[in-house]
């Protein structure tokens, strides 16, 4: 039997391969006598699993060896506390750049630990541009500049990170890259700390993933939790306390299932994080590129700003949302409906939705606008 096709905006869809071999290794991990949820963290086995997922996300995303990977708890939202608290006292005013109501959230928790610079923000235009990094004023001797690089309800992504050097500013960028990690590579050269809950593009919910700048550690705050200060963390291999042993397993399946990724393009056969980024690309043009012919289905997010994993669209009258969304599960189409802040739908189309999902829905929209057209 075929499983419906997925496009929750998180948590969100695994790969079927992915969920398949966690089955096959439920009861009894590698001949261990354990599954993976009944070890000790501490123990020969769980160590080598979280060391290979360590490794295997290194190579995937290139991640350089001054760099720290940390498994955390507690999802991007403590990480807008986490942050703050880490990287504060490093400088004067935090720099944030809002761009959705992510990046908004973010600044508004900041705020309880110092003195909060919003330098840019999309608020007037409604979320729905990406403001140019050549006009973010930023703050004299800034601790740290924030952006969100994929804001998940609105639908907004930065395609190139900023070169904050170029634009004359010394401070680290952090960006919570939780929603399109792993569907594209990150210029480490222009990010001190990246940070990203796992649900919705590399496993279950319960893992955040810190990967930091190693100058960037042991400036944490006296008040930070010491399960949450990045060098108390570093210092323990994230294993200060108890990690979240499933979801640290579950992803370094999904990581595995990057790496064996294949995909032949006009450039020759692309592998791994390569291939997974040209097959978003041709997903999301697939996407908008309907949207966009359709004169049935509106989009409001500017062209060049839009996210390749998650599009928001919107119908030509209220009342045909909800049998849109009836016919939609009738076909397999599951959690199409929009964030509730923005309305309308939304698709997420992160790495493990494939492009036979993508042709699904769009030959559904089809269907549809031709019905209601
Ligand atoms: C989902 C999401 C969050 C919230 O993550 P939690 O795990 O609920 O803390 C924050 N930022 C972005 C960009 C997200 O997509």
């Amino acid at each position: 039997m075929t499983r419906p096709f997925n496009f929750s905006a998180g948590p969100a869809a695994l790969p079927e391969e992915v969920l398949q071999q966690a089955a096959s290794e439920m009861l009894d991990w590698h001949g261990s006598g354990m599954s993976v949820m009944e070890m000790s963290h501490r123990g020969k086995e769980f160590i080598s699993i979280a060391q290979q997922a360590e490794s295997d996300l290194r190579e995937i995303l290139a991640i350089p060896a001054h760099y720290k990977v940390l498994f955390m708890q507690g999802g991007a939202i403590a990480e807008n506390a986490i942050v703050p608290m880490n990287l504060s006292s490093r400088g004067g005013h935090m720099d944030y750049v809002v761009t959705g109501s992510w990046s908004l959230k973010s600044q508004k928790e900041a705020r309880k630990y110092g003195q909060v610079n919003v330098i840019a923000s999309n608020e007037a235009d409604g979320h729905t541009t990406v403001p140019d990094p050549a006009t973010w004023t930023f703050s004299r001797n800034a601790a740290y500049v924030h952006v969100c690089s994929n804001e998940t309800i609105n639908g907004i992504e930065l395609h190139e990170l900023p070169d904050l050097k170029a634009l004359g500013c010394d401070a680290p960028l952090v960006i919570d890259c939780s929603s399109h990690i792993a569907s594209r590579p990150i210029d480490w050269s222009r990010v001190g700390l990246a940070y990203a809950g796992a649900q919705k593009n590399i496993g279950p919910a319960g893992l955040t993933l810190v990967i930091v700048r190693e100058d960037l550690l042991g400036h944490a705050l006296p008040i930070t939790p010491s399960a949450f200060d990045y060098k108390i963390v570093a210092d323990h291999e994230s294993m200060y306390n108890t990690p979240p042993t499933y979801a640290i397993y579950l992803a370094g399946l999904v990581f595995q299932w990057i790496k064996r990724q294949r995909e032949a393009t006009t450039q020759g056969e692309l592998q791994g994080l390569a291939a997974i980024e040209a097959r978003n690309i041709a997903k999301a043009d697939r996407l908008y590129g309907y949207l966009d012919a359709s004169g049935f289905y509106s989009t409001h997010v500017a062209a060049n700003a839009r996210s390749r994993m998650n599009a928001p669209f919107f119908l030509p009258a209220d009342a045909l949302y909800e049998p849109f969304l009836v016919g939609a599960k009738a076909q397999g189409l599951l959690q199409l409906k929009g964030h509730k802040s923005v309305g309308g739908l939304r698709a997420s189309i992160y790495n493990a939705l494939p492009l036979a999902g993508v042709d699904a829905l769009v030959a559904y929209l089809k269907e549809f606008a031709q019905r209601h057209g």
